[in-house]
């Protein structure tokens, strides 16, 4: 997403040395990413870690993170990344409220296949984090594999960025057509309270 892309803190001495790290190290799936910040204020509420991940289908014209619509962008992530996300999130000299997925689509199937698990690992490990995530789907088009990924996701932003509808003042957003939902879970049943 085009919003979350451009705005993050800057960490590129971080962003360097993963990208040796991730070179070297075999991988459990073929998901990649276009960055990782391990220390984000921009992205959601509170302190963060921000994960861009590669792969995106929307095609949403005046999309300017272009480089992330190849599934194949970027770096792959491995167990190491997965690990050093959990340890960055379990961090108290930094606390983090939690994760932020955006991209490219983290909502994609074909990302969810890494997604999924690993959201289920956070869950459980850090119980008291929370996740967000930004997708060019609309809510009530999400199927299958994306509905089960609402089971961990606590504040979704959803649709394709317009660039009529483009409005830098927006928060947390790119374009008014986006909105933003806490994701409420209750006896099995999936709420969306928009709050933005
Ligand atoms: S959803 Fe649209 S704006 Fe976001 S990365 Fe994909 S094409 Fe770009």
């Amino acid at each position: 997403m085009e919003y979350g892309f451009l705005a993050y803190i800057e960490n590129r001495k971080y962003a360097r040395k993963s990208f040796q790290t991730c070179s070297i190290l075999s991988s459990k799936n073929n998901m990649h990413y276009l960055q990782y910040y391990p220390v984000d204020i921009v992205n959601g509420e509170g302190t963060r870690c921000t994960l861009f991940v590669s792969g995106c289908e929307h095609a949403c014209r005046g999309c300017y993170n272009q480089k992330s619509w190849p599934f194949s962008a970027g770096l792959e992530f491995d167990e190491a990344m997965e690990q050093q996300i959990l340890k960055d999130l379990k961090d108290t000299r930094i606390k983090r409220q939690g994760l932020t997925l955006s991209g490219g689509d983290p909502m994609h199937p074909r990302n969810l296949e890494t997604l999924l698990p690993f959201v289920q690992r956070i869950k459980a490990e850090c119980p008291d984090k929370d996740i967000w995530v930004w997708t060019g789907y609309k809510i009530e088009e999400l199927t299958g594999i994306q509905r089960q990924m609402l089971s961990y996701v606590d504040v979704i932003i959803d649709g394709k960025f317009e660039q009529s509808k483009a409005d830098p003042a927006l928060v947390w957003r790119g374009s008014s057509n986006q909105n933003v939902y806490r994701v409420h879970k209750e006896n099995q049943r999936i709420d969306f309270v928009q709050i933005l």
